[in-house]
């Protein structure tokens, strides 16, 4: 089962990616693990691209597609992969459809989690945590018993710089403007399975478990 996960910012990638790893056995690989693998294991490509990063540069996608293809070479991935967090970008989408077919092993979905954007704001902004402890909050979805102060040990909560309305907003824009691209190039390859939600994480999981059932048969 060879999957890819997108979706913005708080649309529930990672809760939902928990989830498809236990149910079908099958590694879930971000980019940045890896990138952090690669280099921790020394591996050529992986020394090749902290060079990149440490001179503050982008890593070019020669390096990051032969990262992928070692990744997706190990013996974890024999019953299929979930990719997290790349393609980021239409030349990389291509690089790895060309890798997908070198290897045998072409993709079966990619699931976009979709929801929109008032209610990607309302996730968003909605954090807040402990100063103290590190403890995170959510307004809505997992509040602390008293308002505005966290229930293990009574420090007022605050909202991190980067949950504002406003930057939030940017990074939503900056996002979308990044996925829309790779969700049409998806689209038209036939592999876009479209998950609403914007709903409970438990229905969304039914709605994903579904479409994959189908492909288990
Ligand atoms: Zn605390």
């Amino acid at each position: 089962m060879n999957l890819i996960l997108m979706g913005l910012p708080g649309a529930g990638k990672g809760t939902q990616a928990e989830k498809i790893v236990e149910e079908y056995k099958i590694p879930h690989i971000s980019t940045g693990d890896m990138f952090r693998s690669a280099m921790k294991e020394g591996t050529e490509l992986g020394m090749k691209a902290k060079g990149f990063m440490d001179q503050g540069a982008l890593v070019p996608d020669e390096v990051t597609i032969g990262i992928v293809k070692e990744r997706l070479s190990k013996s974890d991935c024999n019953k299929g992969f979930l990719l997290d967090g790349f393609p980021r970008t239409i030349a990389q989408a291509e690089a790895l459809e060309q890798l997908l077919a070198d290897m045998n092993q072409p993709l079966d979905f990619v699931l976009h989690i979709d929801v929109p954007q008032d209610q990607l704001l309302e996730r968003l902004t909605g954090r807040r945590i402990c100063p103290s402890c590190g403890a995170t909050y959510h307004v809505v979805f997992n509040p602390p018993k008293q308002e505005g102060i966290c229930d293990k040990d009574g420090a007022s909560l605050i909202q991190r710089d980067d949950d504002t309305a406003e930057t939030v907003q940017k990074r939503l824009e900056v996002n979308i403007e990044q996925l829309q691209p790779l969700l049409n190039f998806y689209q038209e390859k036939g592999y876009l399975e479209t998950i609403n939600g914007n709903r409970d994480i438990n229905e969304v999981f039914q709605d994903i478990n579904s479409k994959l059932g189908e492909l288990s048969k």
